[in-house]
């Protein structure tokens, strides 16, 4: 679509990475030893410890230490995002990381005591109420977990099977067998992610395993919007009146209805499992989520060497998010790391999946 102005370069993954504070077992048990990591934020920087005097240093998009408030996380990684989809674009953040470094907090923290420690979900929320016009525009919003190459619907615990429709001229992605919940203000939404994580808990004690084991997604589907930017221009483009140039290049209401979606995904813990321990259930479960994030690992990797064939067929995880992947599509990437050394391996490795994506 040129007539936006819009190129079809693959657009790249912008990623963040954040580091959350010590906890409180870390803060006693590492008392003793530094933090595997050293962040350098003012130059986007981070330096990974090998040994007591040696260090490898990566850069990212963004640094955001274990001081960066919910806001500023916010304004960084998924603020950008937002604006686009509200510009009518998809948009995708992610956040990827080993378990307990922060990606729920990041995303799907409600705050409702301390509107301050809210997650980029409710604050992407607020900003797309704040945007739209409620006689005209719309909001609706799915809420799902993927686990195991299955998409269950947290809005509806019985719908536990739900199958992904690609179109194949345009390559829009839909679940037409999702619940669609209509969202009209923020008290509404809040309850809707606060019934889907009360859904999800009990799914997941009925399959026996942890939230950690699967892919939270929640999708702000066709958030429309009536554009009520003003723009520069000639009346005359708009209204099919003709004649009248005398009033060439007044401002005018650009009556232009903008169709983005938004996709909000929680990632499974990208720890390893130690296959050669776990059988049965476990290993299935192991290999399914190592599959999942291997997929979208190509998958970002194919668009941060600005190739051509992105393999979305891979996995459901990367099936569904096939239209986040290139074209006009903008994707922020968060990864989550803890400071704990004992956690080296996985920090670095999770630190390697951020830098391929770049
Ligand atoms: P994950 O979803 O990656 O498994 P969580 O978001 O559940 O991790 O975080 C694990 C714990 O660490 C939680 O108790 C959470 O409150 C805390 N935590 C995570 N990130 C931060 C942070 N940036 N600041 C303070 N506490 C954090
Ligand atoms: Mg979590």
């Amino acid at each position: 679509d040129d007539a936006g102005g819009v190129t079809l370069v693959p657009g790249r993954v912008r990623v963040a990475v954040r580091l959350r504070p010590r906890n409180a077992e870390e803060l006693v048990a590492d008392a003793d030893f530094a933090d595997c990591v050293e962040l350098l934020p003012e130059h986007k920087r981070l330096k990974l410890r090998k040994n007591n005097w040696d260090s490898d240093t990566y850069e990212f998009d963004e640094v955001l230490t274990e001081f960066s408030s919910q806001k500023r996380v916010y304004e960084v990684v998924a603020k950008p995002v937002v604006e686009s989809v509200l510009d009518g674009y998809n948009g995708t953040v992610m956040a990827y990381g080993q378990t307990g470094t922060g990606k729920t907090f990041t995303l799907g923290r409600l705050g409702e005591e301390d509107t301050a420690a809210r997650g980029i979900m409710v604050r992407a929320m607020e900003d797309i109420l704040a945007d739209i016009s409620p006689e005209t525009d719309s909001i609706s919003v799915s809420y799902l977990q993927l686990y195991m190459e299955t998409i269950q619907d947290l809005l509806d615990p019985a719908n536990d099977n739900i199958s992904i429709v690609e179109d194949p001229k345009t390559g829009d992605v839909s679940l037409p067998g999702a619940t669609v919940v209509e969202i009209r203000d923020q008290h509404s939404f809040i309850e809707l992610l606060r019934l889907g994580e009360a859904h999800r808990f009990a799914a997941n004690t009925k399959l026996n395993t942890e939230s950690s084991r699967s892919h939270a997604i929640l999708m702000v589907n066709e958030c429309t919007v009536h554009v009520k930017r003003y723009v520069k221009g000639r009346e005359s483009d708009l209204s099919s009146e003709n004649g009248n140039t005398s009033h060439l290049f007044k401002t005018f209401k650009a009556p232009i209805v903008r169709k983005g979606k938004l996709v909000v995904v929680d990632l499974a813990g990208s720890e390893r499992i130690d296959k050669s321990g776990s059988e049965g259930h476990a290993l299935v479960e192991a290999k399914s989520i190592n599959l999942s994030l291997s997929a979208l690992g190509k998958c970002i990797n194919a668009l941060a060497e600005n190739s051509s064939h992105v393999p979305v067929r891979d996995s459901k995880l990367t099936r569904l998010l096939r239209d986040s992947f290139g074209g006009t599509a903008r994707t922020s990437l968060i990864v989550t790391i803890g400071p704990s050394p004992r956690h080296r391996g996985e920090t670095a490795s999770t630190i390697m999946f951020g830098q391929r994506a770049m």
